[in-house]
C-alpha cells in the first residue's frame, strides 16, 4: 500500500473519499487532528473502516493517493483485505486476555479473524489450572480498519490502530533470514537499489549541484 508520507503529498484535499463512504467513516482532518490538515482520516473508536467489499471510497480518488491498483488481487478483483490503512497494536499491560479473564472482543470483530488476528493459549501459571487465550495481530495480514479497536471491551483500547510507519520497524539489509527464499529476494532488491544509485551518482550529482547558480556576476 501507498506510504503514508506518499499519501499525504499525493492527496489533493478534494473530500470526494469522504463522501463516497456509506458508514461516515472518514472526515478530512482540521489543524486540530493528529494528521495532516485537509487530508482523510478516521476515528477507529468512533467509527471504524467496516472493509466495504466493493470499496466504494477508492475508485473517485482523482489523485491517485487511493490508488485502486494496490487494492487488485490476483484476478483483478478489488480486494480489500489488502488495504494497509495502519496496523493494530495490543497494549499487553491494559488488555484483560493478559490478565487471565477470558475476552476475545476484538479477535471476534476482525473480519479476517484466524489471519490477521490469532488467540493463543497459553498456561497460566498463576492459578495453574487455566489458560490465557492471547490475542496476536499479523503485521502481514492486519489492514488497520479498526473494528477490534471499535470493539475492545477496556475503559480506552487496549488495542489501537497506528500508522504503519510508526510501528513496523525496519530489519535493513544486515539481518536477512537466509533460509526463506522471499527474503534473499528482499536483500537482492536492496542491492539491486543501491548498485542502481551507485551508476547514476553522476546523473544525480549533475541535478544537485548548485556552484553554477552562485556567480560573482
Ligand atoms: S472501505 Fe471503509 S472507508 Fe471505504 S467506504 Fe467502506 S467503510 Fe468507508
Ligand atoms: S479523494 Fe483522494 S485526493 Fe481527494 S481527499 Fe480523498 S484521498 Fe485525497
Ligand atoms: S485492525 Fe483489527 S480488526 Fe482490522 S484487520 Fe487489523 S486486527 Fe483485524
Amino acid at each position: 500500500a501507498i506510504q503514508e508520507k506518499d499519501f499525504v503529498k499525493a492527496c489533493i484535499k478534494c473530500g470526494l473519499c469522504v463522501n463516497a463512504c456509506p458508514y461516515d467513516t472518514l472526515d478530512l482532518a482540521t489543524i486540530q487532528s493528529s494528521t495532516v490538515t485537509g487530508t482523510p482520516f478516521f476515528k477507529a473508536r468512533e467509527v471504524p473502516c467496516y472493509m466495504c467489499l466493493d470499496v466504494p471510497c477508492v475508485p473517485p480518488c482523482p489523485s491517485g493517493a487511493l490508488d485502486i491498483n494496490l487494492l487488485k488481487n490476483d484476478s483483478e478483483e478489488m480486494d480489500i483485505s489488502k488495504a494497509r490503512m495502519g496496523l493494530a497494536v495490543i497494549n499487553k499491560e491494559t488488555c484483560v486476555a493478559f490478565w487471565g479473564i477470558q475476552c476475545d472482543a476484538c479477535y471476534r470483530a476482525c473480519p479476517l479473524i484466524d489471519d490477521a488476528i490469532i488467540v493463543k493459549t497459553e498456561r497460566n501459571e498463576r492459578t495453574g489450572k487455566h489458560a490465557y487465550l492471547i490475542p496476536e495481530v499479523s503485521a502481514n495480514s492486519c489492514t488497520g480498519c479498526g473494528l477490534c479497536e471499535h470493539a475492545c471491551i477496556t475503559e480506552l483500547p487496549a488495542i489501537k490502530v497506528f500508522p504503519r510507519a510508526m510501528v513496523m520497524g525496519k530489519e535493513g539489509s544486515h539481518y536477512i533470514k537466509g533460509w526463506d527464499a522471499d527474503d534473499e529476494k528482499r536483500l537482492n532488491d536492496i542491492k539491486k537499489v543501491e548498485k542502481y544509485s551507485e551508476d547514476n551518482s553522476g546523473a544525480i550529482d549533475y541535478l544537485n549541484n548548485s556552484d553554477d547558480l552562485f556567480t560573482d556576476d
